[in-house]
C-alpha cells in the first residue's frame, strides 16, 4: 500500500484530499491518504461565523464565477443548489470626501469603452488626457518581469493607477503595486502589450463588446450559509479517518523508505508522497534541511471589521454594494462592502444591515494590532465622512489576518519554478500547492489542488 500525506487543511489541501480520495475509490487504488491540519478547524482562510442571525465572513466572502474550478468543486460535493450570486448594484471609489460611481466600460480599471469611461468625473481632465495617450503606445521591449505599478503607470499615468487600478487590485492582493510581479498576477496584460502596444486597444480587440443597456451581471458566487459550507461539504464527503485536526507537522525526514513526518503530539506519519499545502514560510522552514531556498516570502497583514446595524441606523443610504478607497486619500479603511446589499438573501436578518470594512495596506499594517474597540472607532469615523450612520453598531466582529496575503514579488514565477525543480531532484514525491504559489484566489487554490492530485497519483502509481 502507498501512503500520501497532505499537510495543511485550507482549501488547497482539502481539494487535494477530496479529489485524491475520489480517484482512489473510483479506481480501487491501494493508497492511504492522511490530511494533517495544525489548527482545531479545517478551511484555513475560509472562515464563516454566525451571530444573532447574521452570517459573517472573516476571510473571503466569494469566488469569481469566471474561474470554473470552485463552482465545479461545489457541485461535486452537492452544493450546486446552494450557490448564490452577488447583488449587482453600483459600486464606488472614495476619493477626497466624495464617492464617485465606478467608471463604466472598463476591465480591472482599464478603460475599454472610452466614451462610457470618461463620462465619470473620477479623473481630472489631465488624467483623462494622459489615459488617451495610451492609445498611441508602441509595443515595448520584451521583459522577463516587471512591477505592476511601473507597468500600469507607464501606460496610463499616476492618476488612473492611484484612483482606480490600485484600489481595485489591492482588494485582491493587498500589496504594494510597485513591488508586485506583473507576470505572476496579470501575464495576459503583458501579452496584450506585446501584441498591441496599447492595452486599451488590446482589450477592445479581445473582449466581447459591452452593451451599456444590458443588465449588469453577477461576477461572484458565495454559498448559502457562507463559504465555510464548502469546507464542511468537502470534509463530510471524505472518510473521517483521513482528516486530522490539531496536528501540526514540525519536522520532516527523508529516508530510503520515503518520508517521516513528526507532528506536535509526538506521532510519526510515514509517506511515499507528501503535499505541502501550507503557506510558503511554513513549508520553507520544514524543508530547509534539504533545499537551498530563497528567503522569506513577503506577506501583507490585513484586518476587517464587520459591523451589524438596524437598517434605519444607516441614513441617506446609497444605492450600491460598496466602495474602494483611492490610494492617496486620508482614510484608514481601504474598502467597504455593504454586505446586506451584495448578499441580501444570505447574510442578514430582515431590516438589518451589515457593513464590512478592510484596514491595513503596505505602510499601514500596524493598524491590525489596534484593539477591537479602536478599530471599530477608526472605521466608524471614516464611514461617517461619506455616509451617515446613527449610533453604534449592534455588534462588531474584528478579524485579523497577520501575514495573511502572500505577496508575489517581481520574479515570483521563476522562484516557484526553481522551488519545484529542487523538489523534483532533491525530494522526489514532495509537492507544493496553495496561495503562496500560482494564484491567491479560491479558484486558483482549487486549481492547484487539482493539479497536485494528478501529480501525486502519477508519482505513487509509477513509484516502484
Ligand atoms: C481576509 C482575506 C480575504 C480574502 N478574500 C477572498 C475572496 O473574497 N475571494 C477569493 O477568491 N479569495 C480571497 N482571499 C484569498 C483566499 O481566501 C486564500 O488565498 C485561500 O483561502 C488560501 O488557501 P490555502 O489552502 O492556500 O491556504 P490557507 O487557507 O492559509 O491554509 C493553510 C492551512 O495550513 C495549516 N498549517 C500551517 N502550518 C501547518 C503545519 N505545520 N502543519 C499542518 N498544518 C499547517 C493552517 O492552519 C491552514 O489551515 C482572501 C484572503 C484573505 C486573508
Amino acid at each position: 500500500m502507498k501512503r500520501v500525506v497532505i499537510v495543511g487543511g485550507g482549501i488547497a489541501g482539502l481539494t487535494t484530499a477530496f479529489y485524491l480520495n475520489k480517484a482512489i475509490s473510483e479506481n480501487q487504488l491501494d493508497v492511504e491518504v492522511k490530511l494533517l491540519e495544525a489548527s482545531d478547524r479545517f478551511g484555513g482562510k475560509i472562515n464563516t461565523i454566525k451571530k444573532s442571525g447574521f452570517t459573517i465572513e472573516r476571510g473571503p466572502d466569494s469566488f469569481l464565477i469566471r474561474k470554473p474550478s470552485a463552482e465545479r468543486l461545489a457541485r461535486h460535493v452537492g452544493l450546486g443548489e446552494k450557490l448564490v450570486k452577488n447583488g449587482t448594484g453600483k459600486s464606488y471609489v472614495l476619493k477626497g470626501d466624495k464617492l464617485y460611481p465606478m467608471p463604466q466600460g472598463s476591465f480591472m480599471g482599464i478603460p475599454i469603452d472610452l466614451e462610457a469611461f470618461f463620462a465619470s468625473d473620477l479623473l481630472s481632465d489631465e488624467g483623462k488626457a494622459r489615459v488617451k495617450q495610451e492609445l498611441t503606445m508602441e509595443k515595448s521591449e520584451p521583459m522577463a518581469d516587471q512591477s505592476l505599478g511601473k507597468f500600469f503607470k507607464r501606460h496610463f499615468g499616476e492618476e488612473l493607477v492611484e484612483n482606480l487600478i490600485e484600489p481595485l487590485l489591492s482588494g485582491i492582493y493587498a500589496g504594494d503595486l510597485d513591488e508586485l510581479s506583473l507576470m505572476a498576477t496579470f501575464p495576459n496584460f503583458y501579452q496584450l502589450e506585446q501584441k498591441y502596444g496599447s492595452l486599451i486597444k488590446g482589450l477592445q480587440d479581445t473582449l466581447p463588446p459591452s452593451n451599456p443597456n444590458a443588465k449588469k451581471e453577477s461576477k461572484f458566487f458565495s454559498i448559502e450559509g457562507g463559504l465555510e459550507a464548502l469546507v464542511n461539504a468537502i470534509t463530510s464527503a471524505i472518510q473521517p479517518e483521513i482528516l486530522k485536526k490539531n496536528v501540526a507537522v514540525e519536522h520532516i525526514e527523508y529516508t530510503q523508505d520515503g518520508y517521516r513526518l513528526n507532528v506536535t503530539n509526538g506521532e510519526v506519519y510515514e509517506a511515499d508522497a507528501v503535499l505541502f499545502a501550507t503557506p510558503y514560510n511554513v513549508t520553507k522552514t520544514l524543508l530547509a534541511p534539504y533545499l537551498s531556498l530563497p528567503g522569506e516570502m513577503k506577506a501583507t497583514s490585513v484586518a476587517n471589521v464587520a459591523m451589524a446595524f438596524d437598517l434605519d441606523q444607516i441614513k441617506d443610504e446609497l444605492d450600491g454594494t460598496g466602495f474602494v478607497v483611492s490610494r492617496n486619500s486620508d482614510y484608514r479603511i481601504t474598502a467597504c462592502t455593504w454586505t446586506h446589499k451584495k448578499w441580501p438573501e444570505t447574510t442578514v436578518p430582515e431590516n438589518k444591515a451589515l457593513l464590512r470594512c478592510y484596514v491595513g495596506r503596505p505602510g499601514d499594517e500596524e493598524i491590525i494590532h489596534y484593539s477591537d474597540e479602536e478599530l471599530e472607532e477608526f472605521v466608524l469615523n471614516d464611514l461617517n465622512k461619506v455616509m451617515k450612520i446613527e449610533g453604534k453598531p449592534l455588534f462588531s466582529v474584528v478579524s485579523r489576518w497577520e501575514d495573511g496575503m502572500p505577496q508575489y514579488s517581481i520574479g515570483h514565477q521563476e522562484f516557484v519554478g526553481e522551488l519545484e525543480e529542487q523538489l523534483a531532484t532533491k525530494l522526489p514525491g514532495v509537492f507544493v500547492a496553495g496561495s503562496s504559489y500560482r494564484g491567491i484566489g479560491i479558484p486558483d487554490c482549487i486549481d492547484q489542488g487539482e493539479v497536485a492530485t494528478d501529480k501525486l497519483l502519477d508519482y505513487i502509481q509509477n513509484k516502484v
